[in-house]
């Protein structure tokens, strides 16, 4: 028996490069949509927020608008990575559903789906697990950085292996394109890993995906570091105006007064210039030499004031989908219905790849 092939390790791919690649395939896909097929997904953990919008929902609506195939995965099973039990499961997943709705997912166009309702896409995981070495899990960042934040007292198998779950999540419907946050990007390397490895090994089934990285791959939360539903420092896109003024003006800036546009040294008046900037459609440099010397409370306010307006029509059409659960259930069965025969299909195409199909 041979030895994983790790001759062309998982190379990290950088922030700048995987940049350089997005604008290449904005071009291409503006070009012929059609060529193209998408997976995203959210862990069902809590209401979506800002960080995601920006960091990969608006891009999902684009692309879906733009005609591209739509694949957004409910991750049910990935909640159990950084803690013992998936609490409050049902009502998480629906809300995810209420935002999905909310910022224009429209699920006559694109799949919406749960994990633990495919069976299929879960068994691509064993003969992916068989394709990466101990050490390639082990050094992935993403998962690091997660252990550091995570709230259980030993490290499951789960959260070492959760990357090779999600290359079934995005090869089982052989999505080509993920449009995701920079803490994805080691996660989509491996992806493209396991799809290069069991093409070399057992002949072509898989396409290797490309990162779609958005202007805003790491939107920061209240507290300076990556905004994020399990750590207290999001501002959830269903949040009323109130409570969105009441974070905004509880988030770290730094001791500067004068405001200026600096991702390096500044990061969290950065992150909050980009967040007015992308609500109002324009640059970050434009915003910040508005506020200049009127400080971090006029920023706090100008952010606050751009993102209500901005969130206003989604905050809407929420809550009136949220009148309706019986929809939201309707959603998730037709959804699950068209992944199951996808998945089906693809498996069929692995076992018969593997020489497993009796
Ligand atoms: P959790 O804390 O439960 O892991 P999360 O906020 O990290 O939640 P995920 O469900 O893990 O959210 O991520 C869903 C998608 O949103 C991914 O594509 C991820 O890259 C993107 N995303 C999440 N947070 C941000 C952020 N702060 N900035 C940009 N993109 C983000
Ligand atoms: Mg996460």
């Amino acid at each position: 028996m041979s030895a994983i092939a790790t001759t062309t390790p998982a190379a990290p791919i950088s922030i700048s490069a995987a940049q350089a690649r997005s604008s290449d395939l904005e071009e291409l896909i503006s070009a012929d949509p059609g060529q193209f097929r998408i997976l995203t997904g959210d862990r069902p953990t809590g209401r979506l927020h800002l960080g995601h919008y920006f960091g990969t929902l608006h891009n999902r609506v684009r692309l879906q608008d733009l005609g591209v195939e739509t694949y957004v995965l409910i991750a049910d099973y990935q909640v159990l990575t950084d803690r013992d039990v998936a609490d409050n499961l049902t009502e998480y997943v629906e809300e995810l559903v209420l935002d999905y709705l909310a910022i224009g997912i429209d699920p006559a166009r694109s799949t919406i789906f749960t994990h633990s309702a495919v069976p299929a896409l879960n068994q691509l995981m064993l003969p992916f697990l068989s394709l990466v070495s101990i050490a390639e899990l082990e050094r992935n960042p993403t998962v690091k950085d997660e252990i550091a934040h995570s709230r259980q007292a030993a490290v499951s198998g789960l959260m070492y292996t959760y990357p090779v779950h999600q290359a079934a999540d995005i090869l089982f419907c052989k999505a080509n394109l993920v449009p995701v946050g920079r803490d994805q990007l080691p996660h989509v390397e491996l992806t493209r890993t396991v799809a290069r490895r069991f093409n070399e090994r057992y002949g072509v089934v898989f396409p290797r995906p490309d990162v779609l990285l958005s202007n805003a791959p790491l939107l920061l939360g209240t507290d300076g570091t990556k905004m994020s539903k399990s750590r207290g420092n999001a501002i959830a896109l269903a949040a009323d105006a109130d409570e969105t003024a009441r974070l905004i003006k509880g988030a770290t800036t730094d001791v500067e007064r004068h405001i200026t546009y600096d991702p390096v040294a500044r990061p969290q008046v950065a992150s909050l210039l980009l967040l007015a900037a992308l609500c109002q459609d324009r640059a970050p440099e434009a915003v910040a030499e508005e506020i200049g010397s009127a400080g971090a409370a006029a920023l706090k306010r100008t952010v606050t004031d751009a993102v209500n307006s901005y969130l206003a029509p989604i905050r809407a059409r929420r809550a009136e989908y949220a009148e309706d659960r019986g929809y939201l259930r309707q959603i998730l069965r037709a959804g699950n219905e068209r992944a199951n025969a996808v998945a089906d299909a693809t498996l069929v195409e692995v076992r018969q790849a593997m020489d497993a199909l009796y």
